[in-house]
Parts: C-alpha cells; sequence; structure tokens
C-alpha cells in the first residue's frame, strides 16, 4: 500500500534496525520501545489488521505467529518468558493500520494486559 509507514519499512524506504527476515515477514525493532527487547513482527504483504486478515491463509498467519516466537528465541528470552501483543482498532491504540505483533521481553511485566 502506497501510504504505510510499515510497507515502506518492509520495503528498505524507510530506514530500521532488523531484527529477523525472510521471504514473508520482517522483525525490526520498535522505534519507542516498552520494554528492553520490543520487536515488531510484520507480514511484508500489507494487511490491514485481523479483520482484513481474514483473507490470508491460516500458512501465512502461522508463519507470522512462528516468526515472533523466533524472533523471543533469537533475543533469548525462551526461559526468561516473553508477551506477544496485537492491538486491532481504536480501543485498542492501534497506531498503525498494517497488521503486526509486538514481542516483548527482558522484564517482568504487569500482570494486567488491559
Ligand atoms: P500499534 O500502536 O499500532 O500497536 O504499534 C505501532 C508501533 O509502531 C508503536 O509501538 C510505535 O512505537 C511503532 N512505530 C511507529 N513508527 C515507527 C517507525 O517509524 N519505526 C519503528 N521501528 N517503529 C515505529
Ligand atoms: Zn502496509
Amino acid at each position: 500500500m502506497n501510504d504505510c509507514l510499515f510497507c515502506k519499512i518492509a520495503a528498505g524506504e524507510i530506514p530500521s534496525t532488523k531484527v529477523y527476515e525472510d521471504d514473508e515477514v520482517l522483525a525490526f525493532r520498535d522505534i519507542a520501545p516498552q520494554a528492553p527487547t520490543h520487536v515488531l513482527v510484520i507480514p511484508k504483504k500489507h494487511v490491514s489488521g485481523w479483520y482484513d486478515a481474514k483473507d490470508e491463509s491460516d500458512a501465512a498467519l502461522a508463519h507470522l505467529m512462528r516468526a515472533a516466537a523466533t524472533v523471543a528465541r533469537m533475543e533469548g528470552l525462551v526461559e526468561s518468558g516473553f508477551r506477544v501483543v496485537s492491538n486491532c482498532g481504536p480501543d485498542a491504540q492501534q497506531t498503525v493500520p498494517h497488521l503486526h505483533l509486538h514481542v516483548l521481553g527482558g522484564k517482568a511485566m504487569a500482570g494486567e494486559m488491559a
């Protein structure tokens, strides 16, 4: 999509600190980290959010989730644990309308999720 920030990052038009990449997904560090590890995992293809993702294959969505686990392993979070968050829509405070998973770790997080 022409005007999408994460599409531009996926295309390399806007720089990012890459953590992991394969044919389908890109993982890069969040510009405003909320934990010692805060990585965003996105499909390279534009998908605006989870409602839009109904048109994606189960395999593509599983691949995205698996990439989040790969990032957690690469960041050394398997023993300590980590949190995967995906905000969808206004109440969840989604600010970038391109499907993404936040991988958060490196500290003990709040017990409440909302
Ligand atoms: P959301 O609020 O949509 O769940 O998550 C969007 C995330 O993108 C936020 O955590 C925000 O800090 C991050 N972000 C916004 N603009 C940029 C950017 O230009 N580069 C990077 N690396 N992260 C960004
Ligand atoms: Zn996009």
